[in-house]
């Protein structure tokens, strides 16, 4: 924080990166964050101000809701000036929701904020966390020759890739390797070095200070179609008081059954300002809804695109537009709009 050493602030949420096996008990439990470096004496080979923050206690990311992510926006925008990147650490299970939910709040963002965790904790023998520790911290303090951010995204690091937030999915619950962006290529890869992929990652507007969103809109559901589904079902999610938003998980390149009843319930839902967004069940690719019949009964009965957005960024965007109180018409534009590199889109 002080004179010329990059500065990084290590924001400790919780999640398994952060425990350590109770010798006695083996069961496993969260260490005391002011004891990082005892844990990892090599921190001390940067040549780096690096200080820490913890969430108190620390919660499995299975407990993250929205107003976490308000709680870690608020302490980026507090230190923004301080610290030339930050550094999350995070549980895996929800660690791509965040991700996504943190580049919609952070507008403007001009430092690098890389959410990382582990699936081994850091106490134990072949831990997964130091490495994905000690390269977030190099990548959160990684500058140009100009003296600009290298990465100014919101990123996870994991397993030797560096991946854009909002394009990030967690593929496996035991393999290091933990989390793919299938849509959008890597923004940077660690061997012997760490290479970034500079044509990749977005310019920040340097003109433009960070401006951070609070708000968010829980009354949005994710509904996966597959054959079979009842009718009640269907009815039963469209009419739920105070619904906002649906994101429908389609078949392939979008395709739905062609079922009366369905394109029904979703020109009801859309007449009623319930907004529809399609996204395919498929882990790679976009959806194209004129490819298809299937697809094309879904665009005419008013369900708008989803591109190739993976599930958590499509509900974490609609829950950031819809909190943001904007009118219908324009948060279905914003949706079919990337803001944040969330879709292949032109910007
Ligand atoms: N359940 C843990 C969590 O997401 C798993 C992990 O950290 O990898 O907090």
């Amino acid at each position: 924080m002080t004179g010329t050493a990059p500065s990084v602030l290590l924001i400790y949420t919780g999640g398994t990166i952060g425990m350590i096996e109770n010798p006695e008990t083996g069961a496993l439990e969260s260490f005391n964050f002011d004891h990082l470096l005892k844990l990892v004496p090599e921190l001390k080979r940067f040549n780096y101000d690096i200080n820490t923050y913890s969430f108190d206690p620390p919660i499995d990311s299975s407990d993250m809701e929205p107003y976490h992510w308000e709680r870690l926006a608020r302490i980026i925008e507090r230190n923004y000036d301080h610290y030339d990147g930050f550094v999350v650490l995070h549980g895996t299970d929800t660690m791509a929701y965040t991700a996504s939910a943190l580049s919609f709040m952070l507008e403007n963002l001009a430092k690098p904020v890389i959410l990382t965790g582990s699936q081994l904790p850091m106490g134990m023998l072949r831990t997964d966390g130091k490495e994905n520790l000690i390269t977030s911290i190099e990548i959160a303090a990684a500058k140009n020759p100009d003296g600009t951010a290298v990465v100014p995204e919101v990123c996870i690091y994991f397993e030797s890739d560096l991946l854009r937030g909002n394009r990030t999915t967690k593929i496996n619950a035991e393999k290091f390797n933990a989390f793919k962006s299938y849509n959008y290529p890597c923004l940077g890869h660690s061997g012997i070095d760490i290479k970034f992929m500079p044509r990749r990652i977005r310019k920040p507007n340097v003109n433009q200070p960070l401006k951070v969103h609070y708000l968010f809109d829980t009354n949005v559901v994710v509904l996966t179609l597959f054959p079979g589904i009842q009718e009640s079902i269907i009815t039963s999610v469209f009419r739920m008081p105070h619904l906002k938003a649906v994101v429908l998980k389609t078949f392939g390149s979008g395709n739905a059954p062609q079922k009366t009843w369905l394109i029904d319930l979703i020109k009801e839902a859309n007449e009623r300002g319930v907004i529809i967004v399609n996204i395919t069940q498929c882990q790679s690719g976009s959806v194209e809804m004129e490819r298809y019949e299937t697809g094309r009964q879904l665009l005419e009965a008013g369900v708008i695109s989803g591109y190739d957005s993976t599930p958590e960024c499509a509900l974490t965007k609609l829950m950031f537009l819809l909190g943001q109180n904007l009118p219908t018409e324009e948060i279905r534009r914003l949706m079919k709009t990337s803001i944040a590199g969330e879709i292949s889109i032109e910007e």
